[in-house]
């Protein structure tokens, strides 16, 4: 038997954590309520990042809250495989209801990585069941994030987040990334240039013959790699060489899903028509894991042949639908309407603008990108240290109460759509003096 105090931190093994450091010096959370975390030493810390992009309506809503201590004492869990409960399908319509036109079906899942899965799943499924198996090919892009399972890390471009695990998914290709800061420093908004950058399907197609593409993933605004924001024209331009090539085109939609841009999804933000919709995060307010798959009903109905008794896809989770997690759903997206957050974080998106552009002149800033409530500040890297400066201007706001992200030597902010004005200038000060106060 191992010998281990309860409050022993070594057991657990911290994702994508400093193990090292965070155990020689932790930051405990112990509470959240609205728009703030409160640490182990009863200090307050304003939440700049909504959790990891999830808690979109803030912490400790009422309604959730409320949601989920009832569901659990009614029906705790039910499976989905030849079963149902009536709030996966209310769920499942509150979304069709609030999402694009064209998107008639959802498939749940418990996280963005699983949703990200089962979409690349579907996409080579749909063209199989098409009579389509040629197409088996999926095209991703550098600098995207789609989770990490192994399809999410195949098509996702990050490099520390695939050089350890080896070979990956075959048959995969990457689109050049669009940031391109020679030309499109501090843009507000979307940047003017690169839009051209969506050409590079078209040398991908030539290289393996379109016929044998399967699918595109992006993430219309790219989140944990440092806030890229789509050029103007780039998201048009790729809708319409996948759609001349046939190839499916997925939004990965979990940070850009549920209001962070203004709009439910950034489908409708740049009225551009995916076939597959990937969410999670915001879909529960990051209260209880559940992702959801959104399809078009050309997709669906591929499936829907052959007799009725015979199950139409080899593919689902034991909490696919959880009740918990739809009961979340239900009250967060219900919480989201009746509080008007989308709209609201349209109308502070401006006012969110100038507070990050007005830290353009503070030391070591080469960049400054917004869109919605999303914003970054990108630092110079200092020479053979790289990320140094982020990670320190991390620990210095926590200490100074504002919770930041930090990703490479960039500074990432996505406050919960309940922001005040006021909390937005608080983040802008403390921004300010971490910044002054960097090596
Ligand atoms: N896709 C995107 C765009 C994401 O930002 C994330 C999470 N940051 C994921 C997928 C993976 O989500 P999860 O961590 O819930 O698996």
């Amino acid at each position: 038997m191992n010998m281990v105090k309860p409050n022993d931190l070594n057991a657990f093994w911290m994702p994508f954590t400093a193990n090292r450091q965070f155990k020689s010096a932790p930051r405990m959370f112990v509470a959240a309520d609205g728009m703030y975390y409160t640490t182990a030493e009863g200090r307050e810390v304003l939440d700049g990042t909504a959790g990891l992009w999830c808690c979109n309506a803030g912490h400790k809503r009422p309604r959730i809250v409320e949601a989920v201590q009832a569901q659990v004492a009614e029906l705790d869990y039910a499976p989905a495989f030849q079963m149902g409960h009536p709030k996966a399908f209310e769920l499942a319509n509150r979304l069709i209801g609030m999402a694009p036109d064209h998107m008639a079906h959802v498939f749940y899942t418990n996280s963005g990585s699983e949703s990200v899965e089962t979409a690349l799943k579907l996409a080579l499924a749909y063209h199989r069941a098409k009579g389509d198996g040629a197409r088996t090919r999926l095209i991703g892009r550098e600098r995207g994030y789609h989770g990490v399972n192994f399809g999410g890390i195949s098509v996702g471009g990050i490099v520390n987040n695939r050089k350890v695990f080896g070979s990956l998914l075959t048959g995969v290709d990457h689109l050049p990334h669009t940031h391109l800061p020679d030309h499109n420093a501090f843009t507000r908004g979307q940047p003017e240039h690169g839009a051209h950058l969506a050409d590079e399907i078209e040398r991908i197609a030539a290289l393996h013959g379109p016929e044998t593409i399967a699918a595109v993933i992006v993430e219309p605004v790219a989140g944990s790699t440092g806030v890229l924001i789509p050029p103007k024209g780039y998201l048009e331009r790729l809708r319409e060489l996948c759609t001349k090539h046939g190839i499916l085109l997925i939004f990965d939609e979990v940070i850009t899903g549920f209001g962070r841009l203004g709009s439910a999804f950034a489908a409708d933000h740049f009225d551009v028509k995916p076939d597959i919709m990937v969410t999670a995060k915001g879909l529960t307010n990051g209260v209880i894991p559940m992702g959801a798959v959104m399809v078009t009903p050309e997709i669906h109905d591929a499936f829907m042949h052959g007799p009725e008794n015979l199950i139409e896809l080899f593919h689902g989770y034991t909490y696919s639908g959880n009740p918990i997690a739809a009961a979340a759903g239900l009250a967060t997206l219900e919480t989201y309407r009746e509080e008007g957050l989308f709209e609201r974080a349209a109308e502070l998106a401006p006012y969110w603008e100038d507070m990050l552009h007005g830290l353009k002149d503070c030391r070591h800033v080469i960049d400054i990108r917004n869109i919605g409530l999303i914003g970054a500040i990108e630092l110079q890297p200092i020479a053979g240290q790289p990320t140094r400066r982020a990670f320190q201007a991390f620990l210095d706001a926590y200490d100074r109460g504002v919770l930041i992200r930090t990703t490479g030597d960039i500074i990432a902010l996505s406050p919960p759509l309940i922001i005040e004005k006021a909390q937005i200038d608080r983040i802008g000060e403390t921004l300010r003096e971490v910044l002054t106060a960097l090596d």
